[in-house]
């Protein structure tokens, strides 16, 4: 059998603790687009039924100011055996480690480009 071979993100929430002028998904601290949680996790129990889903991707907005929700959902697909991915503006990189996603289950994280600006913004706009 082959090996699977699709990659598959999820915006599921468009607040950001960001307010870029070039963002192409218009996400700010006042956006309030969103998919609902029961709604998210349909789509994930069914990717992960799909076999050809190799990767699941999780991003918004910013998916990390609702840490526990994000890293519950990476927590399902990983237990899975597939890869998740999360695409983060990287604001968490400048606070205290305690605060920072587990190192253990973050790989391939890219925070070089996080600028001082992304770290100054405030931790989380709502805790879920
Ligand atoms: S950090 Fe990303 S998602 Fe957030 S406003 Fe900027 S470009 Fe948009």
């Amino acid at each position: 059998m082959a090996e699977p071979r699709w990659s598959v993100g999820i915006n599921f929430d468009s607040k950001c603790n960001a307010r870029c002028a070039h963002c192409c998904v218009s996400s700010s601290p006042n956006a309030t687009a969103n998919l609902d949680d029961d709604l998210v996790d349909n789509i994930v129990d069914e990717l992960l039924r799909e076999p050809n889903v190799r990767e699941i991707g999780l991003t918004g907005g910013e998916p990390l100011i609702r840490r526990a929700r994000t890293m519950s959902i990476i927590a399902r697909i990983t237990a899975s055996g597939r890869v998740a991915s999360c695409v983060t503006n990287g604001f968490w990189g400048g606070h205290t480690p305690s605060r920072r996603p587990s190192p253990g289950r973050v790989r391939g994280c890219r925070t070089a480009g996080a600028h001082a600006e992304l770290r100054r913004l405030p931790l989380a706009l709502r805790q879920t």
